[in-house]
């Protein structure tokens, strides 16, 4: 064999490297193997030699390989199968299959350990932003790498960097839904990797998708005419990548639909002035998302008080609308909310419903959390009032196990979904358009993974029977969680603990529980966030392990305990507060000023990406009009006035 070099290859001539030649096919991957994992590989040459496939599947076997018992033999092995032919690989590439079936096998192991000891690690990470780039490379790498290079610095890393949001002590937002079966079926989704735009692109992308989302409808018990199947029905399921896709996708169709009606009044009136007219509505407790979509939307928002129980209620609704109409506007569009995201709180549906019928305007129900609980008989009642919905979403990527990302969807008419979004070039129409769902027309993108898989693997795997007792589960440790803190005379449960979310404070002046909030994020103890309830400063405990047990809330509870009573007990420790104040400064989830100025939206304390932390090095002065929801501003300010 000549070699070439770092760079050349070498034709196969097994006789000029008489050690090589010793060795058979399967010895010499072995000895690739273990060189692979040499980290003293000092590269001498490349080879490559020819051999018939190990296995029938065949396969270019390419192994960065170096010292082996102190002598440098090679510094690669190519195994290149004799022959070719579909599925076997004849290019340069860095993983084959064998190699995937090893890594991936490795893989498994890994996610196994992690899973299983993830408990052993701190909740949320102790790094400043920043810390990752000099870490790694400034560019990516020309040549490619080993697989155990690449894993060695997910641990040494990567993982120092992560938030675990599967730990047991995690309780903060809402859960990510995650489990064995939903991690399985999307490996298998990405490795068949199709785009299922449309019925032809994929057809068991498509069917399965409808299939699922009857299947999980039905379980919630949504009106028949959202289900696809249902007889006679115009409704259907489908999956988006999120919540906020949800309610951006049903007020573009409202919109869509407003407008249409509005020029076979007016049709000599433009559609811009007929777009400056739209009005949706939705509570002061709806998700930021909706916001968000009115800005997309380019149409006005109004946000409504809700009552004490921070429910929407369908009095006021009507009210503002009266008012509206009054000076002109058009009422199109209402986002209700079941399960709001800072107490679990629900909108009165039966109330809003009429209001919305009598001025035929669209009724959006937002479940992201709470839906998946409506699988439960006990929790249906929640959902009185749905029959007036015209649209529903809720997140089994949330709170059905399923992984991120999986927002299901329904709507009572698909057609006057699809009118707001369909777009038809030639070449993504199919002979079968009219008999199928093509799902590129309900929503933002063309391209869609095949996500069904993973929400079926998981019906299937747990039944509607073990998903209802995961959901009671956490339920019934949430009002154990709610006794505990109910029990103790120094705090207050601040909301109506319905599902797997208590709000909770101490009695008290706001800032007694920021700080203990502080105090509890910055030991890594546990992870909580923060939420405003009727103007209180609240911190949210949520269940959100898959297998989270009575010690869990226990242990959780203890924290909340011990800290508190420092906290009561020496709370004009000046010291003590200054120095918690300088971690606070340096806690992770600090953002600078301008990033907050630019999130101080009604929400965004509890729009799933709250500053915890309100401040940033340089800053100079705390001002009320930003820092409204500071804690403990005015110590903020004299500290900084001290550096
Ligand atoms: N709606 C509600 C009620 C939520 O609680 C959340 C997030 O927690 C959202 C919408 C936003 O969800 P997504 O991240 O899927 O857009």
């Amino acid at each position: 064999m000549k070699g070439k070099g770092k760079t050349g290859r070498a034709p196969c001539d097994h006789s000029a490297y008489p050690v090589l030649s010793k060795f058979s096919q399967r010895q010499l991957l072995q000895l690739a193997d273990f060189a692979n994992n040499a980290k003293s590989a000092v590269p001498v040459t490349t080879i490559e030699l020819e051999f018939p496939p190990l296995e029938p599947r065949g396969g270019a076997y390419k192994r960065a390989a170096g010292s082996l018992g102190g002598h440098h033999y090679f510094t690669a092995v190519q195994c290149r199968p004799t022959f070719g032919g579909l599925g076997q690989h004849t290019t340069d590439t860095k993983m084959n299959v064998e190699d995937f079936r090893k890594n991936g096998k490795e893989m498994i192991d890994y996610i196994c350990d992690y899973v299983g000891g993830v408990g052993q690690r701190r909740v949320t990470p102790a790094v400043e932003p920043g810390y990752l780039r000099p870490l790694l490379p400034t560019t990516a790498p020309l040549k490619p790498e080993s697989w155990s290079d690449i894993m060695a610095d997910i641990e040494e890393k990567i993982m120092p960097g992560v938030t675990h949001w599967q730990h047991p002590r995690f309780h903060a937002y809402f859960p990510s839904g995650n489990s064995f079966p939903s991690i399985l079926g999307d490996m298998l989704s990405d490795a068949i990797g199709c785009i299922g735009f449309s019925w032809a692109a994929s057809p068991a992308c498509t069917e399965l998708e409808t299939i699922v989302l009857d299947w999980l409808g039905q379980a919630i018990g949504l009106p028949k005419e959202f289900l696809a199947f249902s007889e006679g029905s115009k409704g259907g399921g489908v999956i988006q990548g999120s919540a906020s896709e949800c309610v951006l996708v049903c007020m573009l169709s409202a919109r869509a639909q407003a407008i249409k009606k509005l020029k076979q009044q007016h049709p000599f009136v433009e559609e811009g002035v007929l777009l400056s007219k739209l009005m949706a509505y939705c509570s002061k407790e709806a998700h930021s998302c909706v916001e968000k979509a009115a800005m997309i939307c380019f149409v006005k928002l109004r946000i409504l008080e809700p009552d004490n129980n921070c429910s929407l209620r369908g009095a006021t609704l009507r009210q503002a609308m009266e008012e509206d109409v009054a000076m002109g506007q058009i009422p199109f569009f209402v986002s209700t909310t079941l399960g709001t995201t800072s107490c679990c709180s629900f909108d009165n549906l039966s109330e809003i419903g009429p209001v919305c019928s009598d001025l035929d305007v669209w009724m959006h129900v937002d479940s992201a959390y709470a839906g998946n609980a409506f699988i439960c008989e006990e929790f249906k009642p929640l959902m009185r009032g749905i029959e007036h919905a015209s649209s529903f979403n809720t997140n089994p990527n949330k709170w059905l196990l399923t992984n991120f990302d999986c927002s299901t969807m329904w709507v009572r008419d698909r057609f006057k979904l699809t009118q707001a979004l369909v777009v038809d070039p030639l070449y993504l129409q199919h002979n079968y358009s009219a008999q199928s769902i093509d799902y590129r027309h309900w929503g933002v993108p063309l391209s869609r993974r095949f996500r069904a898989l993973k929400l079926w693997f998981v019906l299937r795997s747990y039944g509607i029977d073990g998903l209802q007792r995961y959901i009671r589960n956490h339920c019934k440790l949430a009002k154990r969680f709610e006794q505990l803190v109910l029990k103790d005379s120094r705090f207050e449960v601040a909301n109506d603990v319905k599902m797997g979310l208590v709000c909770f404070r101490l009695k008290g002046e706001d800032k007694l529980t920021q700080e203990l909030l502080a105090k509890i994020n910055i030991s890594g103890q546990l992870h909580m966030i923060p939420s405003l309830v009727n103007s209180r400063y609240i911190i949210r405990f949520c269940v959100t392990a898959e297998h989270a047990t009575e010690n869990d809330i226990d242990f959780a509870w203890s924290v909340v305990s011990d800290m508190a009573a420092e906290i009561l007990s020496d709370p004009n420790n000046r010291q003590r507060r200054q120095s918690l104040l300088k971690r606070r400064l340096s806690f992770v989830r600090s953002v600078s000023r301008d990033v907050f100025q630019r999130s101080n939206s009604r929400s965004s304390l509890y729009d799933g990406c709250s500053p915890v932390i309100i401040l940033d090095e340089n800053d100079m002065e705390i001002k009320e009009d930003v820092f409204t929801f500071a804690p403990m501003k005015e110590e903020l300010n004299e500290e900084i006035k001290s550096k």
